[in-house]
């Protein structure tokens, strides 16, 4: 078999240069696009996706009238680049707003819910009122939490666990009862072992520039940012008319021709005489690239790298990316006795439940559900999804919608209802995680024309996955201005 096996009938010619992407989620996706606007026509650009569809994680399916997300529902619009990116693609008047008479996220306590109080900023309080007033912490939490104001902000400079920085700051019961399923919602993970250098960085930055975090929210920009977010048309999460599909669906739309190969699982990349990249497909198939950005989950990044570079492979190992399931579940509206007024509710360890989050989907954003329906999505915990995972649909939903009374009166069974499967999950940031991906950073420099794009590294949400595509284009774009990169552009390929 030659060096590059030929993709497409007719194959590529002799000189002509290639990048390779491999794995079409957002940020392979977003990488192609921005290669495109990057680059010459000459150079030809392949995205290749081992399953048979784009997306990864994200995905919206129509089921009847109900919309129901796989993956991510919304982003953070107080980061810039999903907004920057819909403007780019010309979907900017597809953004949705979530709705504004809804009362935002509730937080189980003892089996009864309650609203996360107004001023909260991630788990610290910054409006003294709301935080007096709320039941959800007792007197002696309240206090506890206040210590922040005064107690000295810690010398020593290793990561720690985001456990132990709330524990430090603000006490047991704001651990327990708040960031513990605030976090977990949102990071899965042990919160005992997640760092806190890579999960709150901004908190840890509060404590060392203003000793209290507290305090330090009070003067930072980033938190009048967030007060003033919500207006007619925005809001702290947003998503799209159709769902975060419309993102990959509009992404798809501007790749260049003949880019993307569904059903082409990657399985090693390997250097190439001097400046190439061979990279070897499961099935035989072979490609000699220019230039390889791999935007897989971590764990997939090692095994493809593994004979490249061991040690690169070793530690994108230990960046560990749990399964992970979501569960739609449509119910007739008159099965569901309560009001559903929020966004959804987060349950914390405490409560040992099936349930970590539950979210109300036709409340949240209007459009999701009929009338007469009412949609939840709902996140099981770690113990459960591994449990659950080989059983049948229809078996996990019964198991869910059991699992769900405990907090929600619902009489019968959902009418319809979608199970998503994740193999690779939401990567765990765990205490160290910021040297490792340094570290991993600075080896691959040793790797000209290789690079690491994805959730595995500086961010998980959408947001941070757009980030890292535009800088492994931004590296792309700098190894092939290079001299002597230019020089060995003008000789033919190896072949
Ligand atoms: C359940 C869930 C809910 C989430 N909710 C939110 C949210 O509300 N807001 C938010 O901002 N973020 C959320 N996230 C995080 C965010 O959605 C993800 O971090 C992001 O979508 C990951 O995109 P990606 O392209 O880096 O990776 P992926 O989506 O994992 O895509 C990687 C792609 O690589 C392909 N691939 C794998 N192996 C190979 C191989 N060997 N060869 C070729 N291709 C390969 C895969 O098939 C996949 O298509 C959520 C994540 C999950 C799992």
């Amino acid at each position: 078999m030659g060096l590059y096996f030929q993709l497409r009938a007719g194959g590529f010619a002799m000189n002509e240069r290639r990048i390779v992407i491999i794995g079409a989620g957002i940020t392979g996706l977003s990488a192609a696009f921005f290669l495109k606007k990057s680059l010459a026509d000459s150079v030809k650009i392949l995205l290749l996706e081992s399953s048979d569809r784009i997306g990864g994680v994200i995905g919206s399916i129509q089921k009847d009238d109900a919309l129901m997300e796989i993956g991510p529902e919304a982003f953070l619009s107080i980061k810039p680049q999903v907004m920057e990116l819909a403007k780019e693609l010309g979907i900017i008047d597809r953004l949705k707003r979530t709705n504004p008479e809804s009362r935002g996220s509730l937080i189980v306590h003892s089996r009864k819910m309650f609203e996360i109080p107004e001023g909260f900023v991630l788990f610290a309080p910054t409006q003294i009122g709301p935080c007096l007033r709320t039941n959800l912490f007792s007197f002696f939490g309240k206090l506890r939490m206040g210590f922040d104001l005064i107690i000295p902000r810690r010398k020593k400079m290793h990561d720690e666990s985001v456990a132990d920085f709330v524990r430090r700051r603000l006490g047991k019961e704001a651990l327990d009862r708040l960031a513990q399923p605030l976090i977990t919602a949102i990071y899965g993970g042990d919160i005992e072992r997640l760092s806190s250098a890579s999960v709150v960085p901004q908190m840890v930055q509060l404590e060392q520039l203003h000793r209290s975090i507290i305090l330090g929210l009070l003067g930072t920009r980033e938190q009048r940012g967030i007060k003033t977010v919500a207006d007619k048309d925005r809001s702290l999460f947003m998503s799209f008319d159709k769902g975060m599909s419309v993102l990959i669906e509009a992404l798809s739309k501007h790749l260049p021709d003949d880019c993307l190969y569904l059903n082409k699982s990657i399985s090693s990349v390997v250097p190439k005489g001097k400046r190439q990249w061979l990279v070897q497909c499961s099935n035989g198939e072979s490609i000699l690239a220019d230039a390889v950005i791999i935007c897989t989950p971590g764990p997939v990044a090692s095994k493809i790298l593994a004979v490249a570079d061991s040690k690169i492979a070793e530690e994108l190992d230990s960046i560990k990316a749990p399964l992970a399931m979501t569960v739609n579940l449509l119910y007739h509206k008159s099965s569901i006795k309560d009001e559903l007024d929020a966004f959804g509710f987060i349950v914390p360890e405490q409560d040992k439940s099936a349930i970590r989050a539950c979210t109300f989907s036709s409340t949240k954003f209007a459009g999701r559900a009929s009338n007469n329906t009412k949609l939840l999505r709902v996140f099981l915990s770690e113990e459960c999804r591994t449990a659950l995972w080989d059983k049948p649909d229809y078996e996990i939903a019964k198991f869910v919608t059991s699992s769900l009374r405990r907090y929600i009166q619902i009489t019968g069974l959902p009418i319809d209802f979608h199970v998503a499967r994740h193999l690779n999950g939401i990567p765990e940031y765990n205490v160290g995680h910021k040297d490792r991906v340094e570290q991993i950073f600075l080896q691959l420099n040793s790797l000209p024309g290789l690079y690491l794009a994805g959730n595995s590294y500086s961010g998980i949400g959408i947001s941070e996955c757009i980030a890292s595509a535009r800088e492994a284009v931004r590296k792309v774009n700098e190894y092939l201005s290079d001299d002597t990169c230019l020089k060995r552009l003008s000789q033919p390929a190896e072949a």
